[in-house]
This record gives C-alpha cells, structure tokens and sequence, in this order.
C-alpha cells in the first residue's frame, strides 16, 4: 500500500441532503461525483482510505456542540448514515475492510479517536482532505494533522460547508497560515 491516505469527513445525510439537519446543501450535494473520483482514485492508488464521521449521543450536554448547534449525527440516526453515491461507495468498502470507518464526536477526526494510531501503524506520512463543513471539521482535522507533522493536502472541489463565507475563508486560511496545499 502507498504511504497515503484520503480522510472523508463527515459526508452524511445530516450535513448534505436537503433535509439534514446542519446542510450545506447544494453546494454539499454537488461534490458526491467528485469525492466518488477522488476514492475511486485513492483506490487505484492503492492508499488507506479512512472514513471519519460525526455520531453524537442524544442529549448530550458534556458535548460542547450541543450549545452550539441543533442535534445532528444522532448515532443509527438517518442522519448520521453516508450521503449519496459517496454514501454507497464507502459502505461497500467499509464492509468489505477497504475503507476504515470512525466515529468522532469532536470536530477534528483525531480528538478522541485511534486515527492518529492507525495512520502510524500504516507508516502514513502524507493525507489528502475531503468532505464537510471546510470551516469546521475539516478545517480542524486539518490543524491537528498539521500539528502531528504529516503532509496535508485538502482537495478543494470536495469540500463545502453551511457556513456563508466560510469555503473562501477557510481555503485561504489552511494555505496562508497551516502551509497545506490546495489541490
Ligand atoms: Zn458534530
């Protein structure tokens, strides 16, 4: 296996379809097609793919998001199942052991979980970025990757958020001040 790996996060009903309960919509909806060829490529690629997911309890006031935003990603919930033919595709292969799935109730995808763990264990040294909100999750996976010295690149046309101004700004935020590269 290649020395890589592409994190998905947060590609859920929730954060993507209309109904959903943190959407970013359209523009959350018009990046299935792209994140199926970035995994179909990250396959061809032969690296690790990791598919790292919001799930929250219900009711959970020890969870500094509760104050913060609706519930969202209720673990079994509709809501915290994968969207699209994204949502397909990462089933198949994390039924089948391809694809790594984690939960995460934090936004960054290491706080909490064994990623950081596993990508060591697979002697991983450089992560492409792909999925919802590019503010906030992604935006904080990123930080943390960063801050664990591996290479980061975020695959921009497979980033959205619900956030307005938040695409441009966080873009400009992980080049400027994080040093990821934009691809
Ligand atoms: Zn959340």
């Amino acid at each position: 296996m290649d020395k890589s790996a592409l994190l998905v996060i947060d590609y859920s009903n929730d954060f993507v379809a209309d109904q959903g309960a943190l959407t970013c919509g359209a523009a959350g909806q018009a990046l299935d097609g792209q994140i199926v060829r970035r995994v179909e490529e990250a396959l061809r690629q032969e690296q690790f793919i990791f598919v790292c997911n919001d799930e929250h309890q219900a009711n959970d006031c020890y969870n500094p998001e509760a104050a913060l935003f609706p519930p969202h990603n209720l673990r079994g919930s509709w809501g915290a199942e994968l969207y699209g033919r994204t949502g397909e595709l990462l089933r198949g292969l994390i039924k089948s052991g391809r694809a790594l799935y984690l939960p995460k109730s934090r936004y960054s995808a290491f706080f909490a979980t064994p990623l950081d763990a596993m990508l060591r264990e697979r002697k991983v040294e450089r992560l492409t970025v792909a999925g919802v909100c590019t503010d906030i999750c992604v935006l904080h996976t990123v930080i943390d990757a960063v801050y664990r010295h591996y290479q980061v690149a975020v695959a921009e046309d497979c980033c959205a958020t619900c956030m307005p101004h938040g695409q441009e700004w966080a873009i400009a935020h992980m080049r400027g001040c994080l040093g990821v590269e934009i691809i």
